[in-house]
């Protein structure tokens, strides 16, 4: 598959990679790595870039993670061995701010242990959506998970998209039930969980 590729579109995977990174989950490494692809994303949320230019869309909204199944070929693709990839729009927009950035990674992450999620088809939160949300409760705190999912409630309101609303206020409800022993002050996450593997990535073959 990959040598149908051109050498063009070879190096633009390569630069879509903007991070590589380990985590310990379960006393398992993982390889994660946080991938720049606007197109890809927008038609995974069959959205096009123009509808979210146009809308004004905050585009971390749209982050997911996706397993990678045949890591050979991710290797070969994108030069890393990979576990994971969280996928993200625009990665400038995505690091405009740490709290938010935070609950973002660690709420994908904890797809690792909680796989699925997000909607069933009648729009109820899955179990997993808490559990994720719950895992970067205990890696970031509170603070910063609640300022995520009222970004995105805020966005759902604004857009009518109005499925997302009552499920980002049950995910709000959950986390702020959740006992204060879990809080640490936002950003103030368990470091160690992020073992820098080979940092940020500048244009690999520029
Ligand atoms: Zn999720």
């Amino acid at each position: 598959m990959t040598d149908k590729l051109t050498q063009a579109e070879v190096m633009q995977v390569r630069q879509s990679v903007k991070e590589v990174f380990t985590v310990n989950i379960n006393g398992k490494t993982e390889h994660v790595a946080i991938i720049e692809q606007p197109d890809d994303l927008a038609s995974h949320h069959q959205l096009s870039i123009e509808d979210i230019e146009k809308h004004h869309i905050d585009t971390r909204i749209l982050t997911v993670m996706m397993t990678v199944y045949d890591n050979e070929q991710i290797a070969e693709l994108t030069g890393y061995y990979l576990d994971y990839m969280i996928i993200v729009y625009d990665y400038k927009s995505f690091n405009s701010n740490q709290y938010v950035r935070q609950a973002l990674v660690s709420h994908e992450l904890g797809h690792i242990m909680y796989p699925t999620g997000h909607l069933t088809e009648q729009h109820e939160v899955t179990e997993q959506e808490f559990k994720c949300d719950e895992y970067a409760v205990q890696q970031c705190g509170k603070e910063s998970v609640l300022l995520m999912l009222n970004i995105m409630r805020a966005e759902g309101i604004r857009l009518g998209i109005h499925h997302l609303v009552p499920e980002l206020e049950k995910r709000i409800i959950y986390i702020k039930r959740l006992k204060d022993d879990n809080e640490l002050p936002p950003g103030e996450g368990k470091q160690g969980v992020f073992s820098s593997l080979l940092g940020k990535i500048k244009n690999l073959f520029a």
